[in-house]
């Protein structure tokens, strides 16, 4: 044994976060960056004054209660002001419900393949991941997802749409899971792309939430909001578990310019609105042309769409990349490709159908 100061052990079975890369430049194309679910269009008018002058005062701390944007969602979501609790992204938001829930090497459940943040914020919490599979379908397994439930889990993990498949779990499916979730555990349901969603079937959260105290709602501002880089997301539960969240949040860690920047952007809904529609009518287009090339994929309610290759994965991502345009390759289990600029859908449809030639 060193006597060297050395970090804790778990953290060495920690999964690596693989951000998207920046695209790599190809002689003659211009490069896309479509692996990282990022929003294509550029910040609104309106929300970059607000930004600018929020620079001005930012020698001062930010509210460290996120009194005005809490405020802001109350309105937009129709709940009390103290079932919100803010953090630097909702993959922060998810850490502080971690740390509020579980003691070590308590359980939390969640689908697989799911968001990949989740077995990093587990794992580092010390409590322990319980995977699902995903039906054959890139559906959540609810029912074996309850039966995997134990006396140590603490936390079960919802994720609709699902990040990377792009598919949801239905309001009926919910609710039958929640009847036969016992109410000492936490479900979050976490609806980062819920704003690209259509499907009538697809539930409703808000209403689930305020039938059930031992739901709690996930979301974020980074994707249809299109504010990923300021850092801001929240989750909407009853009291007692917005107050623990609010406790293990990061003090001032939402910063003045995320705060101010997503109350602006609550006001300016109709015309981001207008944006998650043309982005929803750009994955129709593109799911459409690539069910006409005889792809079949999972049908998204996302900004994304998911190639399910298993072993061709890395290759596919290979010549995507080689057309400069980096997508988000998973393992040996597929090929993430969100929806941004249509000149990268545009690429994307034509690799698929060179693709398919190939292999078919
Ligand atoms: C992108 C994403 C988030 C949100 O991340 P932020 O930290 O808010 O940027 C949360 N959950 C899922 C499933 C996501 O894909």
């Amino acid at each position: 044994m060193s006597d060297a100061p050395e970090p804790r052990p778990l953290l060495d079975d920690l999964p690596a976060y693989k951000p998207g890369l920046p695209p790599a430049p190809v002689p003659g194309m211009t490069a896309y960056k479509i692996s990282s679910n990022e929003n294509p269009y550029p910040p609104l008018p309106s929300v970059l004054d607000t930004v600018r002058s929020a620079a001005e005062r930012m020698n001062r701390y930010p509210d460290a209660s996120n009194g005005a944007l809490r405020q802001a969602l109350s309105r937009f979501l129709d709940v009390p002001e103290d079932w919100i609790a803010c953090g630097t992204g909702s993959v922060a938001v998810l850490g502080q419900i971690i740390t509020a829930m579980c003691d070590p090497d308590d359980e939390v459940v969640f689908a697989w393949r799911s968001f990949e943040a989740y077995p990093i914020v587990v794992t580092l919490a010390a409590a322990k991941g319980v995977p699902v599979p995903l039906t054959a379908d890139h559906r959540h397994d609810l029912s074996a997802m309850a039966a995997a439930i134990t006396p140590r889990t603490k936390v079960v993990l919802v994720c609709t749409p699902n990040n990377p498949t792009g598919t949801v779990v239905t309001d009926a499916e919910l609710r039958m899971f929640l009847d036969r979730v016992p109410r000492r555990v936490l479900v979050v349901i976490d609806e980062a792309y819920v704003e690209f969603g259509a499907d009538p079937t697809a539930p409703d959260a808000m209403e689930l939430l305020r039938e059930h105290p031992n739901v709690c709602v996930l979301r974020t501002f980074s994707k249809a909001y299109g504010l990923a880089g300021l850092r801001v997301g929240y989750a909407v539960a009853h009291p007692p578990i917005a107050v623990a969240l609010r406790m293990t949040a990061t003090p001032f860690g939402v910063n003045l310019l995320a705060q101010e920047a997503a109350v602006s952007s609550l006001e300016a809904g109709d015309e981001l609105d207008v944006r998650v529609k043309d982005l929803v009518a750009e994955r129709d287009r593109v799911e459409a042309a690539l069910a006409e090339q005889g792809w079949r994929l999972p049908p998204s309610q996302a900004n994304f769409v998911w190639f399910p290759l298993g072993a061709d994965t890395p290759d596919f991502a290979r010549v995507c990349e080689e057309q400069a345009l980096t997508v988000r390759p998973y393992d040996h289990d597929g090929v993430r490709a969100t929806i941004g600029e249509p000149e990268a859908s545009d690429r994307l449809i034509e690799i698929a159908a060179t693709w398919r030639a190939a292999h078919s």
